[in-house]
C-alpha cells in the first residue's frame, strides 16, 4: 500500500549512507529552571555516551538567563519559544485553553524543520547507553508503551519528523478536542490514535523509555534486561532533583535501601549533575535542587 511505499522511501533517504540524509537532533524542553536542571543532566548524559546527533533544548521566557547560558554549554542550540508572542492563529485560539500550556510548548518540537528526523526526550529522562540507532530504525510516530495503560504510548520519549503541516494539524486538533488527560500524552495519544493497533514498527522497545519505578514493580525483568536499558525516565511527581545529595560523600542523603537498583539510577543522575553539569552552571540559576 501507499503508506508502506512512502515509509520505505523515507527509510532509504534517512539511511546512514544516503547522501540526502538531513540533520538529526535530540530535542528536550524546559519551562523553568528546575526542569532546566533536568535538561542539563539529560544533555550531559547524551554527551557522555558519545552521541553524534545535535542537541536542542526548547525553553520559554520563564527560564532564567543564567540557566539559558548554562544550557548553551551542553546543547548545540537553545531555542526560545513563547506562545504569547506568537502570531500564529492556532496559538491564539489555544490561549483560550490555558490548561494546555506546557503541553503545547512540547508540540513546538514539530517546528524544528531544519531537522529531517528528531527524537524528543522529556527533561526527566537520562540516557545511559548510546541510542543513536533510534534515528535510523524508527519513523514518526514511534513511542514506547505507558506503564499505567500500555495501550497508550508514553510521550516522554518519541521519534518524530518535524513538519509545520503536522504542527498546525496537532494545534488545530488540540483546539477542537483538548486532551483526555489534560497533558501532552493525552493529546498525542488522541492525535496518533492508531498507535496501539497500528504497525508494531512504531512501538519503541521499553529499553528506550524505562520508567524508573519498574525496577521494583517487576524486578526480575529489570535484572534480566538491565544491561540493555538505554533511556531511563523518572516519570511521576518525585523527580531526581527532589532528593537530597551529599556532595562530599557522593551519595544520596536519604536512605535509598528500599529503592534497590532504582537508587543506583538516582545516584547516577546526581553523579552526572555534580561531575559534568555543575561546572557549567552559572550563578543566578533559580531552580537548583532543594529550592
Ligand atoms: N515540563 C516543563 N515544565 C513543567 C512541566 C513539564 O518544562 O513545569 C516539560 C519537561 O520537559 C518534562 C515534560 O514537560 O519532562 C513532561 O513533564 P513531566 O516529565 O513532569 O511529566 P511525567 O513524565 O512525570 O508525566
Ligand atoms: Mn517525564
Amino acid at each position: 500500500n501507499l503508506e508502506e511505499q512512502v515509509e520505505a522511501i523515507e527509510t532509504r533517504l534517512d539511511g546512514p549512507t544516503h547522501p540526502c540524509r538531513g540533520r538529526q537532533a535530540y530535542v528536550t524542553l524546559a519551562t523553568n529552571d528546575t526542569y532546566g536542571l533536568g535538561c542539563l543532566v539529560l544533555g550531559e548524559s547524551l554527551r557522555r555516551v558519545g552521541t553524534t546527533k545535535e542537541l536542542v533544548v526548547m525553553v520559554t521566557r520563564h527560564v532564567s538567563d543564567a540557566m539559558r547560558h548554562s544550557l548553551e554549554k551542553t546543547f548545540d542550540h537553545v531555542k526560545l519559544f513563547d506562545l504569547l508572542d506568537s502570531n500564529d492563529a492556532g496559538n491564539l485560539a489555544l490561549l483560550q485553553r490555558p490548561e494546555l500550556g506546557v503541553t503545547l510548548t512540547k508540540i513546538h518540537c514539530w517546528t524544528l524543520t531544519e531537522y529531517r528526523r528528531a527524537v524528543f526526550l522529556d527533561a526527566d529522562t537520562m540516557v545511559v547507553r548510546n541510542c543513536d540507532e533510534l534515528f535510523d530504525q524508527y519513523q514518526e510516530f514511534s513511542a514506547a508503551p505507558d506503564v499505567g495503560w500500555p495501550d497508550c504510548f508514553n510521550s516522554g520519549v518519541f521519534v518524530y519528523k518535524p513538519s509545520l503541516a503536522t504542527y498546525r494539524s496537532i494545534l488545530a486538533f488540540a483546539v477542537k478536542n483538548g486532551s483526555f488527560d489534560g497533558g501532552d500524552q493525552g493529546l498525542l495519544n488522541m492525535y496518533f490514535s492508531d498507535w496501539a493497533r497500528g504497525s508494531i514498527k512504531k512501538h519503541l522497545p521499553f529499553i528506550y523509555n524505562m520508567v524508573a519505578s519498574i525496577v521494583y514493580t517487576y524486578q526480575p525483568a529489570f535484572r534480566l534486561n538491565a544491561d540493555q536499558v538505554k533511556i531511563i525516565h523518572f516519570l511521576g511527581p518525585v523527580k531526581p532533583w527532589h532528593w537530597q545529595y551529599d556532595i562530599q560523600g557522593r551519595c544520596l542523603m536519604s536512605d535509598t535501601g528500599s529503592l534497590g537498583d532504582a537508587g543506583d539510577l538516582l545516584t547516577l543522575w546526581w553523579n552526572i549533575l555534580i561531575s559534568r553539569a555543575m561546572p557549567n552552571i552559572e550563578a543566578g540559576v533559580t531552580g537548583l535542587a532543594g529550592e
